[in-house]
């Protein structure tokens, strides 16, 4: 059966955790959409990573982990990952790697400096915006084109000519030239190159023989280029509504679709953000919850889970459950706070508004509900953990209409709730 596990609010919801634990059981997975920005946080017996472009499959012996077209793809940031998860594992992970996915060179990492789009929007300054606007712009250079050297020195060639006629004075755009370039690229490619193919075959394989194929998602649907908050979002679709486009398989037949939610939401970079609590709460929610970027160490913003982003991300996702993490994080609160509602030009609404504009003039609308003292780790059944936190996960499932099938509290993987829905 296949799965999908996709972030329903701003990232760093806990994808890491969630997909690391399901890929146990996976023959296969995919991850489709993003690149190096993704910081997802893996304890793999004991030891904690921070994947960037892996998927968490490669971290089970015998699992194919595919890294689909849809990804923009830095081969330096890959070649560490494998080498660490090699390490770690004394072998190293099968992976597959699509021939149409996109390279993230090292002008594009410059050029977020030099334009200064990085600090705008608050991106992981990885390049990876450019990279995805030369792959809309035709002048992208794809993962295949390493199997084609000439071709690919052409490429670069016809990219940098470009970038050195717009940035004259910039001394590192300048000094790029595409045959080094190409010697640079091939080497750290050579161990790869293997692994380079129809990445989309071979999932729509795996699909039609039944087996357990897993898919991951990386940011969330509040990020997601079209369903999100645009602008300040990323560069790709994060969705379930994306993914079948950035694997190349229409309609892909994935039952199970688990959204990852926190308990509460954060966002990290500017942008709206009813929910948002400033001063001394805030501040200790954020350092209960560890919540500092994985990629680049940036405070993320804090504030109360906001049910109506949650409606729409679930809604673009098509999810068929919940899986809630960091409850734990809200223990010892004694009141915690709901957003069922916002409040926009003095009326109630209920639904997302897709403008950040909109958005910004929202006010939310909040219910409260009592806090509770204690979430044991070791729980394993909801009915575990003490009645207000079991009223919690009540509520949200009523307000959305979708199941809570998971709830995590803690970041090791033996510290989850698997309810049969
Ligand atoms: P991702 O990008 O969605 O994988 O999320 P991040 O890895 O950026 O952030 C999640 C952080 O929370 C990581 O440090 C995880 O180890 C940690 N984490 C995941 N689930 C839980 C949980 O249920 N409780 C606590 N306390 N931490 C968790």
């Amino acid at each position: 059966m296949a799965t999908a596990v996709l972030g329903l609010q701003w990232g760093d919801e806990g994808k890491g955790k969630i997909t690391h634990v399901l890929a146990r059981d996976a023959e296969m997975v995919v991850r489709f959409n993003g690149g190096p920005n993704a910081g997802h946080t893996v304890i793999d017996r004991g030891v904690k990573f921070g994947t960037h472009l892996i998927p968490a499959g490669a971290f089970y012996p015998g699992t194919v982990s595919v890294l689909a077209g849809g990804m923009v793809i830095d081969l330096e940031v890959l070649r560490q990952e494998i080498d660490e998860i090699s390490a770690h594992l004394g072998s190293v992970p099968e992976l597959l790697i699509a021939e149409n996915a996109h390279l993230i060179l090292p002008y594009h990492r410059i050029l977020e400096e030099v334009e200064g789009s990085g600090a705008h929007f608050g991106t992981t300054r990885r390049g990876i915006g450019p990279a995805y606007r030369d792959k809309a712009a035709h002048v992208g250079v794809r993962v295949g084109d390493l199997l084609r050297p000439d071709d690919l020195e052409n490429r670069l060639e016809h990219r940098l000519s470009l970038l050195k006629r717009i940035w004259p004075n910039s001394d590192e755009i300048g000094s790029l030239t595409a045959s080094c370039l190409r010697v640079e690229l091939l080497g750290l490619a050579e161990p790869l190159i293997e692994s380079v193919g129809d990445a989309a075959a071979a999932v729509a394989s795996a699909l039609a023989e039944g087996k357990d194929v897993l898919f991951e998602g990386a940011q969330g649907a509040l990020l997601d280029v079209d369903h999100g908050t645009y602008p300040y979002v990323t560069s790709s679709p994060t969705t379930f509504a994306g993914l079948g486009n950035s694997i190349g398989i229409p309609a892909p037949d994935v039952r199970r679709r688990i959204g990852i939610a926190k308990a509460y939401t954060t966002r990290v970079g500017e942008g709206p953000f009813p929910t948002e609590i400033e001063g001394a709460l805030g501040d200790e929610l954020r350092d209960r919850g560890g919540e500092f970027g994985v990629t680049t160490g940036r405070p993320r913003r804090c504030g109360w889970l906001d049910l109506v982003a949650l409606r729409h991300a679930l809604f673009v996702n098509g999810a068929t459950e919940i899986a809630l993490t960091k409850l734990d994080v809200l223990t010892g609160i004694d009141e915690i706070k709901l957003c069922r509602a916002y409040l926009l030009d003095g009326e109630r609404v209920e639904r997302f508004p897709l403008s950040a504009e909109v958005l910004s003039r929202c006010a939310p609308i909040y219910e409260t509900v009592a806090g509770w003292s204690a979430a044991p780790a070791e729980a394993k059944r909801l009915e575990d953990l003490p009645a207000e936190a079991i009223e919690f996960v009540a509520r949200i499932e009523e307000e959305t209409g979708v199941s809570v099938g998971i709830v995590s509290l803690g970041p090791a993987p033996e510290e989850t709730i698997h309810r049969e829905l």
